[in-house]
């Protein structure tokens, strides 16, 4: 995978158009606009592209994709990573857009949760059903911690070394973080509720090799309090399938109960939304907002079908409109890439 990593932290981007979720329709519009010789950054909060395809269903088989009788729904990611990489598109993932505000200069300033900054002409907003967001484990005060001792996604490998971590979980999250982290934590133990594991066969086998070697501890049962102060915790009270509570050393926790979709900071950006979605002119998909398109699932307009093909067809239009504003100069001649030569020179054709 040709991807060009954006920084993790800090700085600030300048590009044409930022594209607000890598899922399907946000990585075939980088194809559309690349087509038009307009740069894309691609934002994300999951750690990488594909949306609801990559994340909810990447073994399961699409049948509707125009062209592929059958698609699992990682393959069809892959396939448009692939099919995007000409155009050189930045990935920011990882992390959230929380801010977005227009800028003197007509330009739009966004700001993302892992502290770096965009500037840029449009932005296209392929949010989907709003950001995947971590689902929180009931345990009280757990809020106190957060962003300091208790995280629900790893940015920096790093920030784990020398600390007792506890990774709850039984998931690919939780066992992939186990195997990653236990070279650097000065002790990891791995809690879950029960000996049975959803994750890949073969990490669950290396994590039980660990085990044996003595180098990680695996505990069944639940966390029912995290002690500490100040955000950071000290220990975690488990309780164990026999009820018996057992207190265990943890520094840094990481908790892997799964993601749900919430429309996040979308909400908060000025544009006219219609029960949690984003209206549209169905010639542009532009927004209430000139210069802020939107595409995919995260959109709604007469007839509006979510489906992956129909999000494709808006990212076509929106490209054609979006370049008038990145480069109201230009003069743009619609071209096919079957016989356009300068189509098939940016593409890497001929
Ligand atoms: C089980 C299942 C099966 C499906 N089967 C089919 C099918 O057979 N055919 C079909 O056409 N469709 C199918 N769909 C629907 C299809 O997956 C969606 O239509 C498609 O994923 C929409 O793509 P999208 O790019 O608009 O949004 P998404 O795939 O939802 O991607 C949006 C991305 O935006 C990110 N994001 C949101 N807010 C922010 C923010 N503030 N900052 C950073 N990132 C953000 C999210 O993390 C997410 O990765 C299915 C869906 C499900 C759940």
């Amino acid at each position: 995978m040709d991807q060009i990593l954006g920084s993790a932290a800090g700085g600030t981007v300048e590009t044409d158009v930022v594209i607000v979720g890598a899922g399907p329709v946000g990585l075939f519009a980088v194809f559309e606009l690349g087509l038009l010789d307009v740069k894309c950054a691609l934002i994300d909060i999951l750690d990488k592209p594909g949306g609801q395809c990559a994340e909810l269903y990447p073994e399961k088989p699409i049948y509707d994709i125009p062209g592929y009788p059958i698609i699992t729904g990682q393959g069809l990611v892959d396939k448009l990573v692939e099919q995007i990489a000409p155009f050189k598109p930045t990935y920011h993932l990882g992390q959230m857009v929380e801010a977005l505000a227009r800028e003197p200069d007509g330009r739009f300033r966004l700001a993302t949760d892992a502290g770096l900054t965009f500037l840029c002409k449009v932005v296209v907003i392929a949010a989907g059903g709003g950001s995947f967001q971590p689902k929180r484990p009931p345990v009280p005060g757990i809020e106190d911690y957060e962003g300091k001792s208790v995280h629900y996604a790893v940015r920096r490998i790093e920030d784990f070394r020398d600390h007792d971590v506890l990774i709850v979980g039984g998931g690919d999250s939780a066992l992939d973080w186990t195997l990653n982290l236990q070279p650097v934590a000065r002790s990891l133990t791995l809690l879950h509720r029960r000996d049975e594991f959803r994750a890949a066969p073969d990490s669950v086998r290396k994590m039980r090799e660990l085990v044996e070697a003595g180098k990680i501890r695996l505990a069944f049962g639940q966390v029912s309090a995290l002690k500490g102060e100040s955000g950071e915790v000290t220990h975690a009270v488990v309780k164990e399938k026999d009820g018996a509570s057992v207190e265990h050393p943890a520094t840094r926790v990481l908790p892997f109960f799964g993601l749900t979709m919430k429309l996040g900071p979308v909400a908060n950006w000025g544009i006219n939304l219609d029960e949690n979605l984003i209206g549209v002119d169905t010639a542009t998909f532009q927004t209430s907002e000139p210069g802020i398109f939107a595409v995919g699932d995260i959109n709604t307009y007469p007839g509006k079908l979510k489906l992956i093909l129909c999000g494709f067809h808006e990212a076509a239009l929106m490209a054609q409109a979006a370049v008038h504003i990145v480069a109201p100069e230009k003069k743009v001649v619609f071209q096919y890439t079957t016989s356009s030569s300068s189509l098939q020179k940016k593409l890497g054709v001929i």
